[in-house]
């Protein structure tokens, strides 16, 4: 990191937190010897995380896009499908939907919140599909459209009563991507357990990490038997090595599951945390200014895993990518959006429902540091620091 910081450390934009009970547990389970995937942590940490969202099941995989691999194939997605996808996120519900030889649509985001807008997946449904022989189509590709994706981004969630109301009415199955909103709520309800199938990932920079590792979380207690038979190589007897069908090795270590009970522990305090920070921050960087902090939704209260906010370059007199450089520069990480799906190489030529909006977040977004430990003394200095940013800073 530079070195104008005045021998400060960096401030890194969200750092793992392990405050609680992690050694003692890895300590446990080294103790045990079950470090591999049998182990009594595996359990443990899937009970809690199926009691903290109030769902019957949960599946502990080994990352986050294993789970939405699984949870997608357990929902009933085929090849040859298509399955729509939020354009604005991380690219890893895309890869998912591709992996098992479907194809994923995308489908913008709304301006306020920057989720998948209701709107935008209404308009595909009604005006670009149809009905054939009982089965839901998309007229320009004339490919079966089989779930939908919402992916609850930077710690808020999707608008999900449209969302669920469009998949009644289409027959559509829920996969939600949770993998940045462990613990934010939607109502009353819990992220990744609104939808028929949810999704986790504990990878480092999420709320709680395990290092690395996933959850999938179901009501549906036929979908969490096949979702933990596929995890586990498909195998069809305790004792014999014997497969009916090619299943997958996404089975969570006893270790990782270990550091995950503890993190778990910890998660009401880590969002205490972070709320507190997104509030500073929105004190600072109030919705109608030249930076202005993305709002919370009304129905929504998130876990504030990534503050972000909007640079309007003409009042601000910088841009977003100018002030990502100038923190850099003071020794504060700071992180742009992901490009939008229907940008991304490595997926040209997929259907796209719109996508300026996402376009737009992208160009202008930034998120800011966000750690669970990060003091308001440290706070200041950065909110002190994007105030500093000199005009002219322009990509
Ligand atoms: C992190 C993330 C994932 C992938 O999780 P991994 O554990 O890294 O595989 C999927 N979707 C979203 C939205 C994410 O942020």
């Amino acid at each position: 990191m530079a070195s104008d910081t005045g021998g400060r450390r960096p401030v890194p934009l969200s750092a793992p937190h392990l405050a609680g009970n992690e050694w003692r547990y890895v300590r446990e389970c080294l103790d045990s010897t079950y470090v591999s995937s049998v182990g009594a942590f595996v359990g443990r940490f899937e009970e809690m995380v199926a009691a903290r969202c109030g769902v019957r099941h949960a599946v502990a995989t080994t990352s986050g896009t294993a789970a939405l691999h699984v949870a997608l194939l357990v929902a009933g997605v085929e090849p040859g499908d298509e399955v729509l996808v939020s354009d604005l996120t991380f690219i890893a519900p895309a890869n998912a939907v591709c992996y098992l030889g479907a194809v994923p649509v995308f489908i913008d985001a709304e301006p306020e919140h920057l989720q998948m807008d209701p709107a935008k997946l209404a308009e595909f449904l009604r005006g670009e599909c149809g009905w054939r022989d009982g089965v839901l189509r998309n007229r320009r590709s004339g490919r079966r459209v089989r779930a939908i994706v919402p992916v609850h981004i930077l710690g808020q969630t999707v608008a999900m009563g449209p969302v669920l109301e469009l998949a009644r009415a289409f027959g559509l199955a829920v996969v939600e991507d949770a993998a940045e909103a462990l613990g934010a709520r939607w109502r009353d309800r819990a992220a990744g357990a609104l939808g028929d199938i949810g999704c986790f990932s504990f990878n480092g920079n999420k709320v709680i990490t395990t290092g690395g590792g996933g959850m999938i979380v179901t009501g549906r207690a036929d979908w969490a038997a096949r979702a933990r038979y596929l995890t586990t190589q498909a195998k069809d007897d305790p004792h014999e090595y014997i497969h009916r069908e090619i299943g997958f090795n996404y089975r969570l270590s006893n270790v990782l599951a270990a550091l995950g009970c503890a993190q778990l522990e910890l998660l009401d305090g880590f969002i205490e945390n972070k709320r507190a920070i997104a509030a500073r921050y929105l004190a600072a960087f109030p919705p109608d200014g030249p930076i202005r902090s993305l709002p919370e939704a009304a129905e929504v209260r998130g876990n504030g895993w990534l503050h972000t906010v909007w640079v309007d370059p003409a009042r601000a007199g910088f841009d977003s990518r100018g002030l990502l450089r100038h923190l850099r520069a003071n020794g504060i990480e700071s992180r742009p959006l992901w490009q939008p799906m229907h940008l991304a190489p490595a997926h040209a030529g997929r259907q796209a429902c719109c996508g300026e909006v996402a376009e737009q977040a992208y160009r202008h977004c930034l998120s800011l540091p966000s750690s669970v430990d990060l003091t308001p003394a440290t706070q200041d200095a950065v909110i002190a620091a994007i105030r500093s940013c000199p005009p002219g800073t322009a990509a």
